[in-house]
């Protein structure tokens, strides 16, 4: 790849999600000497959010800035991107994985003409050539890629590349790149918050997960009690989902999210196929179940047999007395 890599920056409530600064760290991965410009897309409060982007390796920043940019629709996105993209010319695109990645990057990539590699969770530089590591079959195997023609377009899943250390001496260029957003057949008039949004599950550096074990909606307390000792987010199974315990959005697995997290405590969750496939990446697996035949012991790096409901208790207590 390339001299110029634009990294399209993602914000949730008025920040830079971590993942977009993963994303200048493999930019710089895949071009230490490049010039990498990060790219930030909003209705308000640009120049902070640039100058993040700076202090995380990126080499410039670009804004645009339009009221239609307020929240997400991939028209509004997109035209936005592509004027940026006309304007530089880069020689790849970089972006997170998530919900707005997986609906962006394909429409982008084929206007574009561009290869496109999603989910990469690595990059390798054979060469001068990079080559992106990605999971393929829930997990279960990996592919090694490379693109041969077009931009180099790029998602990488959250957790997977360490961001760079923010530092604020870092400095460089924020231009503002004013773009026509019009025709735009649909837009957002309000978003209306179905859940109480705690730590980020697809960011989340530790999840506590609870399964059917957990027994009821009132189960799940406990649970959110470890999570806020850990400062973590709280996921599901679908077995929990399904059983009216918690809202699906917490669902992990297959037909859920997939996490990566450097912690995942399964607490009443059997293992089954579906659930792994959301979370087997996971860089250290704690299962706590009653059943000590239950699959989730297979991939866990250490396991608890015992009662849930006397377990967590304990760990809380435990975890309260090294929490600073
Ligand atoms: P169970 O399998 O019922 O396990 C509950 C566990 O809790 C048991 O191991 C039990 O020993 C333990 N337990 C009970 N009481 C206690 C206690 N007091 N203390 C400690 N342990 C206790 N599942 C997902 O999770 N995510 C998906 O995305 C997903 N997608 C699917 C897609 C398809 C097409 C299909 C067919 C299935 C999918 N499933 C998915 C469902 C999956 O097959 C399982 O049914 C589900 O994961 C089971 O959830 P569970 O482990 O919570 O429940």
């Amino acid at each position: 790849m390339s001299e110029k890599i634009l990294v399209i920056a993602e914000t949730k409530e008025g920040e830079i999600r971590n993942v977009s600064f993963e994303a200048i760290a493999a930019a710089k991965k895949i071009k230490p000497d490049g010039e990498v410009i990060g790219l930030v897309c909003a209705d308000d409060d640009l120049e902070n959010l640039a100058q993040e982007l700076i202090y995380y390796g990126a080499d410039r920043a670009i804004t645009v800035k339009n009221d239609n940019l307020k929240s997400y629709t991939s028209e509004a996105f997109g035209q936005a991107v592509l004027a940026v993209v006309e304007h530089e010319s880069p020689d790849g695109i970089i972006m997170g994985h998530t919900s707005i990645g997986k609906d962006l990057s394909p429409k982008l990539a084929s206007k574009l003409e561009s290869g496109l590699i999603s989910d990469a969770i690595d990059i390798e530089i054979d060469g001068d050539q990079p080559v992106f590591i990605r999971p393929i079959y829930s997990g279960k195997a990996f592919e090694k890629k490379v693109i041969t023609s077009g931009i180099p377009f790029i998602t990488i899943r959250p957790n997977n590349i360490a961001a760079l250390d923010r530092d604020d001496s870092r400095s460089g260029n924020i231009n503002n790149v004013d773009v026509d957003i019009k025709d735009l057949r649909t837009i957002v008039k309000e978003v209306v918050r179905k859940t109480s949004e705690g730590v980020d599950l697809s960011e989340a550096k530790v999840i506590v997960a609870g399964g059917r074990g957990v027994k009821s909606a009132d189960g799940f307390k406990p649970l959110y009690e470890l999570a806020e000792v850990l400062g973590a987010a709280v996921g599901a199974s679908r077995g929990a989902c399904d059983a009216d315990y918690c809202d699906y959005s917490l669902q992990i697995g297959q037909t859920g999210k997939v996490v990566t997290p450097d912690l995942y405590i399964a607490v009443g969750i059997s293992g089954a196929i579906q659930h792994l496939a959301g979370m087997s990446n996971s860089k250290v697996i704690v299962a706590i179940n009653k059943d000590p035949e239950a699959n989730i012991f297979n991939i866990a790096d250490y396991g608890i047999v015992g009662d849930l409901f006397e377990v967590i208790p304990m760990l809380i207590e435990e975890f309260k007395k090294v929490a600073v």
